[in-house]
């Protein structure tokens, strides 16, 4: 009974870790600037993480992305 009680919190703390791990990639990456065009992200746009262009040249890029599939 203890043996399961142990793995079963090791599993909890894997779980715990690698979200962690995740949050961390996912936030890290906002550019202050836009890849594309050069304009500046809006705060609020980069609050989100991961965010390397502005609306416009996104909206553009996920069109195109659509368009080639
Ligand atoms: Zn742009």
């Amino acid at each position: 009974m203890a043996d399961f009680a142990d793995t079963a919190s090791e599993i909890e703390q894997e779980c715990l870790q690698q979200a962690l791990q995740n949050r961390a990639q996912f936030s890290a990456h906002s550019h202050f600037e836009c890849d594309e065009c050069g304009e500046e992200i809006p705060e609020q746009r980069r609050a989100i993480g991961g965010v390397t262009h502005c609306i416009e040249c996104q909206t553009k890029l996920e069109a195109k992305q659509k368009h080639f599939r």
